[in-house]
C-alpha cells in the first residue's frame, strides 16, 4: 500500500515514520530539492500545480493526503478524480479561507470571535464602528504562523495595517484577551468512528508555537470535543483534524481549524498510546482508530531557528528528541522535544531544564 502526500516537510516525514511499522510506503510531491521527508519517502520533485507530476502521484499512490493547507485546492480536486484523497476537499477549501471557516463555525453553533469581512479600507473603517478596539485584521487566505495579520489599537492604525496586508481580502475580528490558547486533535475514519486526544494548552510567540502541554481531564475537554465532533460530522471528515480555541473564563471561542496533523499534537508520539500520525493513516485507510489515552504528564518544546546540543538535551532522561534534518534558519521549525511521564515533579523539573537549554541556544 502506497500513501501519497502533498508536501514533503516534517509532517510528511513523521507520517512516513509512523506508517513504516504498519507496512506502508510513501511518495510525496514537493518542489524543493532537499524536502526533509525525502529520507523516509520517495519524492516526485515538482510544483503542486504541475499536472504531469500530479498525474504521476495519482498513478503511484493508492490514497493521497496532504501535510499543509496552503496547497492549491485545484491540485486536490484534480487528484480526487483519480485516487481517493483525504481529508475531503470541502475541509481544505473551508480551512483555506478564514471567512468560510468563521461562517462554518457560526453555522455549527461553535462560538467564535465577532468578525466582519473586509474588501477595502472604507469597509475596514466602517467595521471598526461595529468591532471595538483592540481588533485584529487577518488576510482571508495564505495566513499561517501569525503571518498576514495586524493588530489594530486605534483609528490611526487602519491605513498602515491595510497597506501592510497589501489590500487583499481580509476579515477583522475582536482581539480576545484569552486566559489560554488550547487545541483539540481528533480523528475520524470512513466508518464515522471518532477519537479525541486530550486538549493541549499552547504557548505561541509572534504567532509561532513554542510549547504545548497535554491536559488530562481538563475542564475544557467536553466542550472542545463537542465542537470538534460537530465539524468532523458536518464535513464528513476523514483523517486528523485540529481545532484551535481561545479560552476566556469558562468560554471557548474557535479561532481556526487545520485539516491535518498538527504541531500541537507532536507530544502524542511519546505521550499517547497511538499518536496523531498513525491515527491519521488508520483513518484514511479506514482501519480501526487507535487509543488516544495518554500519559499523566506530556508536553512538547519546539526547537526553532537553532538546535541545542543533543548531549545536553538527552541528559534529561524523559526527553524524546525528534529532529527534522533541516538546515538552521531564523524562525524555522527544526525539531521538537517530547517529555512524557507519570511523575509530576520529574515532569516539571525536566521541562524547566530543557527550556533553559533551548533558550540559551
Ligand atoms: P492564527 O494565524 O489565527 O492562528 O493566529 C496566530 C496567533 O495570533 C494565535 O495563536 C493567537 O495567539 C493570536 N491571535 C489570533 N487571533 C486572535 C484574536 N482574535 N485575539 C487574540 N489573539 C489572536
Amino acid at each position: 500500500m502506497i500513501i501519497g502526500i502533498l508536501g514533503g516537510g516534517q509532517l510528511a516525514r513523521m507520517l512516513a515514520l509512523a506508517g513504516h511499522p504498519l507496512g506502508l510506503q510513501f511518495i510525496m510531491l514537493d518542489p524543493s530539492e532537499d524536502a526533509c521527508a525525502g529520507v523516509v519517502a520517495d519524492q516526485i520533485q515538482g510544483r503542486y500545480n504541475d499536472i504531469a507530476k500530479l498525474e504521476l502521484l495519482a498513478q503511484k499512490a493508492d490514497v493521497v493526503t496532504y501535510e499543509f493547507e496552503n496547497i492549491p485546492a485545484a491540485a486536490v480536486e484534480f487528484l480526487a478524480k483519480k485516487v481517493p484523497v483525504y481529508p475531503p476537499l470541502l475541509a481544505l477549501t473551508t480551512a483555506q479561507d478564514r471567512l468560510y471557516e468563521k461562517k462554518l463555525f457560526r453555522k455549527l453553533d461553535i462560538c467564535t470571535p465577532a468578525f466582519v469581512p473586509i474588501n477595502n479600507l472604507e469597509e475596514l473603517q466602517r467595521a471598526l464602528k461595529e468591532i471595538s478596539y483592540p481588533a485584529i485584521l487577518k488576510t482571508r487566505t495564505q495566513g499561517y504562523d501569525g503571518k498576514g495579520q495586524a493588530i489594530l489599537r486605534r483609528n490611526a492604525d487602519l491605513t498602515t495595517a491595510w497597506e501592510h496586508l497589501n489590500g487583499v481580502p481580509a476579515i477583522v475580528e475582536d482581539f480576545i484577551p484569552f486566559d489560554r490558547e488550547i487545541s483539540i486533535i481528533a480523528a475520524r475514519n470512513h466508518s464515522g468512528e471518532i477519537k479525541c486526544y486530550p486538549v493541549t494548552e499552547n504557548v505561541h510567540h509572534a504567532g509561532i508555537l513554542h510549547f504545548s502541554k497535554a491536559l488530562k481531564n481538563d475542564s475544557a475537554q467536553h466542550q472542545a470535543a463537542d465542537y470538534v465532533k460537530r465539524l468532523l460530522n458536518h464535513l464528513d471528515y476523514v483523517g486528523i483534524i485540529t481545532l484551535e480555541l481561545f479560552q476566556v473564563g469558562d468560554q471557548l471561542l474557535a479561532n481556526e481549524f487545520a485539516p491535518r496533523v498538527h504541531n500541537s499534537g507532536h507530544w502524542t508520539q511519546n505521550g499517547a498510546i497511538i499518536d496523531q500520525f498513525e491515527n491519521h493513516l488508520r483513518a484514511i485507510l479506514d482501519l480501526p482508530l487507535g487509543s488516544t489515552d495518554s500519559s499523566d504528564y506530556a508536553a512538547m518544546i519546539n526547537l526553532i531557528s537553532t538546535v541545542p546540543s543533543r548531549e545536553k538535551i538527552l541528559q534529561q532522561t524523559h526527553a524524546n528528541l525528534h529532529l527534522y534534518g533541516k538546515e538552521e534558519r531564523t524562525g524555522r521549525k527544526l525539531g521538537h522535544i517530547n517529555i512524557c511521564t507519570s511523575d509530576e515533579a520529574t515532569f516539571n523539573k525536566e521541562i524547566g531544564a530543557l527550556q533553559n537549554i533551548v533558550n540559551s541556544g
